[in-house]
C-alpha cells in the first residue's frame, strides 16, 4: 500500500453479531487486522480503524426470541463479551465501534438516495437492483450460476416475481419486520434494514466515500461484500469503495470449518483456560491469513512454550540489562519484509523465534509489540 502524506490509512472491518460469545474463527480475523493496524503503525503510517456491530440482523433476532430476551440486551451483553476477549488478546482497540441501531436515519437516507437515482425499487420491499451496476461478481469471481446457488445455500435466495424481487440477485435495502422484530418507521413502510447496506453506509460515514482496506472473513465476501461494493459505488458514483479487499480464512476444528449449526465452536474463553492470552493470541497469528487452518490444542501448547521461553528471557534481560540498546537491524529487517509481504505473519513469527535464540531483547520486545499487542505473557 501506498502512503498518502498527511492522511490515515483507513481501515474497516466487518464486526460481529452479537447472539453467541466470540470463538476462534472470530478472535483470528480480528488478530489478523489487529497485527495489520499495528504493522502500519510501527512503520509511521497512522491508521483509522472503524469495526462494526451487527446488532440489527436476523440471527440475533432469531437467538433472543428463542431464549426469551430483548434483542438489545442479547446484543449488549454479547458486545461486552466481544470486546472482553479480544482487549485479553490484546487489541488496540478500534477508533470507531458502529451499532446499526444508531445509524437508522442514515441507512434510510442512502436507501432514499438509491431509490431517487433508479437502483433501488420497491416492491413488497426496497430493493437493490444488481443490473443497475457494471460487474456484480466481480469481486468475488462468481458466474451467476454460483452466485445464485450461494445465496440458495444461505437461504437468502428470497422469492422472484411481481411483488418480490424482479431478480435472484437483487437484495433487500429495507424490508418489513416480523411482528417480534424491531422494526422503524420510514417511507417505505415500518421496517428494518438488509444487512449489506448497514456496512456500506457506516464506512462511508466513519472512513469516508472510498476507503483503503476493507476486511472480513472470506465468508463474508459473497454476497455480503460483493454487494456493499456494488450500492456504495452506486451512491457515490467512485470507484473503487475499497483500494483493498482483505479476506481471513476459515478456522476448522477436526476437520469442519467452526459454525454455530456444527456445534464445534472452541470459545476464546476455552482457549484461555489453557493458555496464557499471549499464547493464544501467537498461536492465531503464527497462521497465514487468508487461508483454512485446523485448531489443534497441541499447537496451542506450543505457541504457550514460546511464550514461556520469551517471558522469561524478557524478565532475566530486564534485571540485568543497565543501559537500553537498539534492536539488531536484520532481526528487524527480516520481520518487517515478512510482514510486509503480504502480511506473512508465520515468517514474522519465525523471526521472532530467531530473535530469541539471538537473545536480542530490544527486538522481541518490538516483535512481540506488534504480533501480540498487549495480550498477557502469564
Ligand atoms: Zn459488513
Amino acid at each position: 500500500m501506498q502512503p498518502r502524506p498527511h492522511k490515515p490509512v483507513t481501515m474497516y472491518v466487518c464486526g460481529v453479531t452479537p447472539y453467541d460469545s466470540g470463538h476462534m474463527g472470530h478472535a483470528f480475523t480480528f488478530s489478523i487486522f489487529d497485527v495489520l493496524a499495528r504493522f502500519l503503525e510501527s512503520g509511521g503510517m497512522p491508521v483509522k480503524y472503524a469495526q462494526n456491530i451487527t446488532d440489527v440482523d436476523d440471527p440475533l433476532f432469531e437467538r433472543a426470541r428463542r431464549d426469551g430476551i430483548d434483542w438489545r440486551e442479547l446484543a449488549d451483553r454479547e458486545t461486552k463479551v466481544h470486546i472482553r476477549d479480544m482487549t485479553v488478546l490484546g487489541w488496540r482497540p478500534p477508533d470507531v465501534m458502529p451499532r446499526v441501531s444508531d445509524e437508522i436515519p442514515r441507512i434510510l437516507a442512502a436507501a432514499s438516495r438509491l431509490k431517487a437515482s433508479r437502483h433501488a425499487y420497491k416492491t413488497d420491499a426496497l430493493y437493490f437492483d444488481t443490473s443497475s451496476y457494471r460487474g456484480y461478481g466481480r469481486l468475488s469471481h462468481r458466474t451467476r450460476r454460483s452466485m445464485i446457488r450461494k445465496l440458495r445455500e444461505e437461504e437468502l435466495l428470497g422469492k422472484v416475481g411481481p411483488d418480490a424481487k424482479r431478480d435472484a440477485l437483487d437484495f433487500p435495502l429495507w424490508r418489513r419486520s416480523s411482528p417480534d422484530e424491531p422494526s422503524w418507521p420510514s417511507k417505505f413502510g415500518e421496517g428494518k434494514p438488509g444487512w449489506h447496506i448497514e456496512c456500506s453506509v457506516m464506512a462511508m460515514r466513519y472512513l469516508g466515500p472510498q476507503i483503503d482496506i476493507h476486511g472480513g472473513g472470506r465468508d463474508l465476501l459473497f454476497s455480503h461484500h460483493e454487494s456493499e461494493r456494488a450500492q456504495s459505488e452506486a451512491l457515490t458514483g467512485k470507484a473503487p469503495f475499497a483500494r483493498a479487499w482483505v479476506h481471513t480464512g476459515m478456522v476448522r476444528y477436526n476437520g469442519r470449518k467452526m459454525s454455530k449449526s456444527l456445534g464445534n465452536l472452541i470459545k476464546v474463553s476455552q482457549a484461555l483456560q489453557r493458555a496464557p492470552a499471549a499464547a493464544v493470541r501467537l498461536y492465531l497469528v503464527s497462521h497465514r491469513y487468508a487461508r483454512d487452518w485446523d485448531f489443534e490444542w497441541e499447537g496451542l501448547a506450543r505457541a504457550a512454550r514460546l511464550v514461556e521461553r520469551m517471558r522469561k528471557f524478557l524478565a532475566d534481560d530486564a534485571r540485568t540489562r543497565r543501559r537500553p540498546v537498539a534492536p539488531g537491524r536484520g532481526l528487524m529487517a527480516e520481520f518487517n519484509a515478512a510482514l510486509a509481504d503480504d502480511l506473512d505473519t508465520p515468517r514474522a513469527v519465525r523471526a521472532l523465534r530467531a530473535a530469541l535464540r539471538q537473545r536480542d531483547a530490544p527486538a522481541v520486545r518490538a516483535m512481540k509489540d506488534i504480533l501480540i499487542g498487549s495480550a498477557s505473557l502469564t
